[in-house]
């Protein structure tokens, strides 16, 4: 079977296919872990984005102190990749989930789970008990975003309450993330909210603490908002995922801050007129959930999907519609995913590359680890 390998030029490369620029990526890690370092605040990023455990080794590497995963079957991936100490950010619900998790934990005793309600709670308590383990939580708490998250407040402390009762559940922290104001395009509006958001959920911690419980983990924070978060005294974790290889729905609202360091390699299959170029990379290659991916490079043409398999490149503005596009049949087209997480979700692997040359190959191994 053709398969191109380390060191092949990207021109080996079958289309399309996912590219990481090293260089790049390389630098937006070191940047976000050297902002946090001088904070004096703990980086776990969210694994949802590379789906990798050879990626969260490297993040490790950089700083981080481990990782977030949205699910159970991520952290089952991560956890047999080496990386220990996860949290898993959303809600365990269902016996089935609850199963998976208890296994996971046999092994792994340094998962950490999130809890927002007492039901929750009461059968993850049965689920830990009836295989004699133990599970720490942490409370997840509502900051704005209006998702899971218990609220803040009297709330908030009768469910830490109820926990406390509970024999195989350890509180030690709170998660208050506010993924709503990630893409606000004004630094100053983002800033003035996720203060609010983190005074909510620091002042939480301190109530939860006078109340008598050992709060130690107080975590949130995204790509746009971690730096936001880590200079509110009492947030002691961020759990940014973007940052990694960033995608042009967070570089319109962030600006320069990170660099775009993944794209997909696509080849020109068709021309059939001039002012229309067919690409290779339809629905199936880049998500439209965020926007339209772009071409690298070629500001003047627009992407517009054209089915499951195929997409069109076009001028941008219509005044140059009876111009010839520069492009031709067998030209290879970078195309900046609009949403990173979704992206990379359809694709099996990434090619890492360095001065035009492949360097790394790594499996998407919690791709579509959705349970
Ligand atoms: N934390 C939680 C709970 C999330 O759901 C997400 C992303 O949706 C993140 C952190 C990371 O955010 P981002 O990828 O925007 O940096
Ligand atoms: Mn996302």
């Amino acid at each position: 079977m053709y398969q191109p390998g380390v060191g092949d030029a990207l021109d080996a490369l079958d289309t399309p296919a996912m590219i990481v620029d090293l260089t790049l990526m390389d630098d937006n890690i070191g940047r976000l872990m050297e902002r946090f370092r001088v904070r004096n605040v703990r980086v776990r990023p969210h694994l949802k984005t590379v789906k990798s455990p050879e990626l969260a080794l490297r993040l490790l590497a950089a700083g981080a102190v481990g990782g977030c995963v949205a699910k159970v079957s991520e952290a089952e991936v991560m956890a047999e990749g080496g990386i220990e100490d996860l949290l898993i950010t959303t809600e365990i619900v269902g016996r089935p989930k609850l199963a998976r998790l208890v296994d996971l934990l046999r092994k792994h005793s340094l998962i950490k789970v999130v809890v927002d309600s007492v039901e929750g709670a009461r059968a993850l308590d049965a689920a830990v008990g009836a295989a004699n383990l133990e599970a720490k939580v942490l409370l997840d708490l509502n900051v704005g975003q209006d998702r899971c998250g218990v609220t803040p407040g009297e709330e908030a402390l009768e469910l830490a309450r109820q926990i406390g009762e509970m024999e195989h559940l350890q509180l030690i922290g709170v998660q208050g993330y506010e993924g709503h104001l990630q893409h606000i395009h004004d630094p100053q509006e983002r800033q003035r909210r996720c203060q609010q958001a983190m005074q909510t959920l620091t002042g939480t911690a301190e109530q939860l603490r006078t109340a008598g419980f050992p709060i130690q983990i107080v975590t949130t924070g995204g790509t746009g908002t971690a730096e936001f978060c880590a200079d509110f005294d009492g947030i002691t974790e961020v759990q940014p995922g973007s940052f990694v290889f960033m995608d042009t729905d967070y570089r319109n609202a962030l600006g320069g801050v990170y660099s775009n360091a993944l794209t997909v390699l696509a080849t020109v299959i068709s021309r059939p007129t001039p002012n229309r170029a067919i690409i290779d990379a339809g629905l199936k290659s880049l998500s439209i959930d965020s926007g339209m991916a772009e071409p690298k490079g070629w500001e003047q043409l627009a992407y517009q999907p054209k089915g499951d398999e195929h997409g069109a490149l076009v001028w941008r503005d219509e005044a140059d519609a009876d111009q010839e596009l520069p492009l031709r049949i067998g030209d290879r087209v970078e195309m900046i995913p609009s949403h990173i997480d979704t992206t990379i979700n359809l694709h099996d692997t990434y090619y890492a590359y360095r001065d035009g040359r492949i360097e790394a190959i790594w499996p998407i191994s919690a791709r579509g680890k959705v349970q």
